[in-house]
């Protein structure tokens, strides 16, 4: 038998053979984070409200066919750094263009420090139901080392104050092997951050990017980094941790009360279609990748002008698009389901990829049924170099 959700997944895309969820990249934050490489400049004033706009106008401007959209994320950047108005002037856009399905899920990142009660009333209002905290540690000294413009207490009281608000669904975001940080710092973060009962919690360990300070710091020998071993031990205890509280790892860095796995990042991790607005943004579909212009400016500018928008593009065969489908189903702890794939791409797995699985099982890294493969507990610390075996 085939995982109860994987199932769920089979029957809900019969059901809705055309869905196409929807990514918003808001690439505006009040600060940058020392160790960020994502797409986000610390602007103000009308570079922000003109990128809303250019938001919707590129919306308008899609013709994305005959869809349904099971899924909204507005990610960034920081969302919640913008008035309220315009980036439910966003969503409201989507919603005349596309037809949002009555059960969507609707995500929206936020960032303690950037907004407040009154705030996430108005955007749980507009229809945002699921809220996505980026906290990292409940610890003073490492949010301050991290750059982070919150403090612990601040990201307690966010949390509050969204719960208040109406928000049923909160994720919390969390990173381990922080400069300097202890296995009881960590320990700390993770009581303190299951003690508020969130639905959802995202453990990622720090890495370090090329072109942020902490990469700078790491060059001159600058950052106190915690060793593989205790990065490692530190991973195993999440994971125990989150499960003794009645969290599901569902993948690798996640963890969902049951009922609460974010539908959203499910679509990423089964290879599916989506589209992308915003500076940078990426979408996915009809074999394609492709990139929006990153530059803010140049993004509105592109939009004004009626230009392309299409910064980097990718086509992706049929073996190339396997390939990253089971990687990416690997990412999952139920893994990849064989005959759904088998069914998409018309090819038998098991022939294909006979050299890898011997030597995965062999080393028991891999669990391998005709129904599924999934990565095993003893493969799980090195899950990205198995994924990456796939590509
Ligand atoms: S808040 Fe998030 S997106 Fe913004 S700079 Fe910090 S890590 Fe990057």
């Amino acid at each position: 038998m085939p995982p109860a959700s994987l199932c769920y997944n089979s029957l809900w895309r019969a059901m809705h053979p055309e869905s196409l969820s929807i990514y918003v990249h808001i690439p505006f934050c009040a600060r940058r984070c020392a160790y960020c490489d994502f797409n986000t400049y610390a602007w103000r004033g009308s570079i922000v409200r003109d990128t809303l706009q250019a938001i919707c106008s590129h919306i308008e401007s899609t013709d994305a066919g005959d869809v349904v959209v099971p899924t909204i994320f507005f990610g960034g950047g920081t969302p919640s750094f913008p008035d309220p108005e315009g980036i439910i002037r966003i969503l409201d856009t989507i919603r005349s263009r596309l037809q949002v399905l009555p059960d969507a899920e609707i995500s929206i990142e936020a960032n303690p420090g950037t907004t407040d009660r009154a705030r996430y009333a108005i955007l749980r209002q507009a229809g945002f139901n699921r809220l996505s905290m980026g906290v990292q540690a409940f610890d003073d000294q490492l949010l301050q080392v991290l750059g982070r413009i919150h403090t612990a207490g601040e990201a307690i009281c966010s949390f509050e104050a969204a719960r208040q608000a109406g928000f049923e669904n909160i994720n919390i975001d969390l990173m381990f092997a922080l400069p300097g940080q202890t296995m009881q710092q960590w320990q700390h973060t993770l009581r303190t951050a299951t003690s508020l009962q969130p639905e959802h919690i995202s453990c990622y360990s720090l890495t370090i990017e090329p072109n942020t300070p902490f990469y700078t710091l790491h060059q001159r020998g600058q950052l106190n980094l915690p060793d593989e071993e205790t990065d490692l031990r530190m991973y195993l205890y999440a994971i125990r941790a989150l499960t003794r509280a009645g969290y599901e790892h569902y993948e690798i860095s996640n963890f969902a009360r049951p009922g609460y796995r974010c539908r959203h990042n499910i679509v990423y991790w089964l290879n599916e279609e989506y589209l992308g607005f915003g500076p940078g943004a990426v979408s996915y579909r009809h074999g394609v990748r492709w990139k929006c212009l990153s530059n803010p400016r140049r993004y509105v500018q592109a939009v004004r002008d009626g230009l392309s928008l299409i910064e980097e593009e990718e086509r992706l065969d049929a073996s190339a698009s396997l390939g990253e489908t089971i990687m990416l189903m690997l990412r999952l702890r139920e893994g990849v389901d064989v005959r759904a794939v088998e069914e998409r791409y018309g090819v038998n797995l098991t022939q294909r990829y006979a050299h890898q699985l011997n030597r995965l099982q062999r080393l028991r890294l891999l669990e391998v049924t005709p129904d599924y493969w999934r990565i095993t507990p003893r493969g799980l610390p090195i899950a990205n170099t198995i994924c990456a075996e796939f590509l």
